[in-house]
């Protein structure tokens, strides 16, 4: 039998699962549409009940999507969301929040977070989240795209450190955070949720990743891609898969180990950052 997806931990003791499904680009084209919500259900199938989204997604047409897809099953789901940096004044957030929660056709949000830091005050989106939280709207409040700066920022703000993760863009080809954000966000117990965790698709055609895989019996360079940001207990990795076989795919990346000889072709192919790199953002 497969093992269950292993979880990390939030600061509030909650656990959140190491492998989840993007949704960015998902409810665009009607001709993918079937496809798409049968490969979210295997997801949840398969255990990888994280499922991120946000309301800049399509301009809601995401939200709509995952709605269906959950319809039914939303005690199985581990659901995030993200308020654009322009609706997270006080009232806004909330705002923002009650029209997530119409388009997914449920009553909470797992995980609601800031999509990147914006010119509104940090205290004011806060005092929003904790509306929110008080109201039983969300179960935990987060951030997108915070370098290590940012955080801080956010640690000086009042309730600032009811922040439960960071959700940035982590893949072999962006190492940038392993340098500073990874290592600060270990030390203050804060998961990072790798975003874009197989470039968009762009590293699943590099030869060392090809490489790899064929030393791995039936392994995949996306799961190569996946195995080496889930190498750290503290971060879960949201692959976007439009079809159940991608989705599969991903899921057996847990069961894939990479070697010592392994990561040393990686770093060969991708060097770790070795000075400051300001975070990349999509
Ligand atoms: P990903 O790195 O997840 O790549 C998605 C692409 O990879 C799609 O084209 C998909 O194709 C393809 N793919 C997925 N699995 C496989 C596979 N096993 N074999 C071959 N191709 C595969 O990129 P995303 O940018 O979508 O990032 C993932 C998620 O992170 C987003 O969907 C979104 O939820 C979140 N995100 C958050 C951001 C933020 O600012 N907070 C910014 C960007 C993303 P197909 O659809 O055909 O399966």
């Amino acid at each position: 039998m497969t093992k269950p997806v292993r979880t990390t931990t939030l600061p509030s003791g909650a656990a959140m699962p190491a492998l989840g499904q993007g949704t960015w680009h998902m409810g665009d084209r009607p001709g993918r549409r079937s496809s798409e919500i049968a490969a979210l259900r295997l997801g949840l199938d398969l255990g990888m009940t994280l499922i991120d989204t946000a309301e800049m997604y399509g301009d809601g047409a995401a939200e709509v999507l995952v709605g269906e897809a959950i319809a039914g099953r939303r005690n199985e789901v581990f659901l995030v969301s993200k308020v654009l940096p322009h609706n997270a004044t006080r009232r806004g957030t909330r705002a923002a929040c009650e029209a997530s929660l119409r388009r997914l056709g449920t009553d909470r949000i797992d995980l609601y977070l800031l999509h990147w830091p914006g010119s509104v005050a940090l205290e004011e989106t806060i005092q929003g989240f904790e509306d929110l939280t008080a109201s039983g709207r969300i179960l935990h409040w987060g951030v997108s795209n915070f370098d290590v700066e940012d955080m801080k920022a956010l640690d000086d703000a009042a309730g600032g450190d009811g922040v439960a993760a960071n959700q940035v863009l982590y893949n072999l080809a962006d190492r940038g955070i392993e340098f500073d954000l990874l290592p600060w966000s270990a030390r203050h117990g804060l998961p990072v949720m790798a975003y874009s965790p197989i470039e968009q698709g762009r590293l699943l055609m590099h030869p060392a990743l090809k490489t790899i895989a064929t030393r791995h019996a039936g392994a995949t360079p996306a799961q190569v891609a996946l195995a080496f940001v889930l190498r750290h207990d503290h971060v879960c990795a949201i692959p976007q898969a439009g079809t159940p076989a991608h989705v599969a795919e991903n899921r057996a990346a847990l069961d894939l180990v990479l070697t010592e000889q392994d990561l040393a072709d990686l770093d060969r192919a991708f060097p770790p950052p070795k000075a400051k790199r300001q975070l990349a953002m999509i």
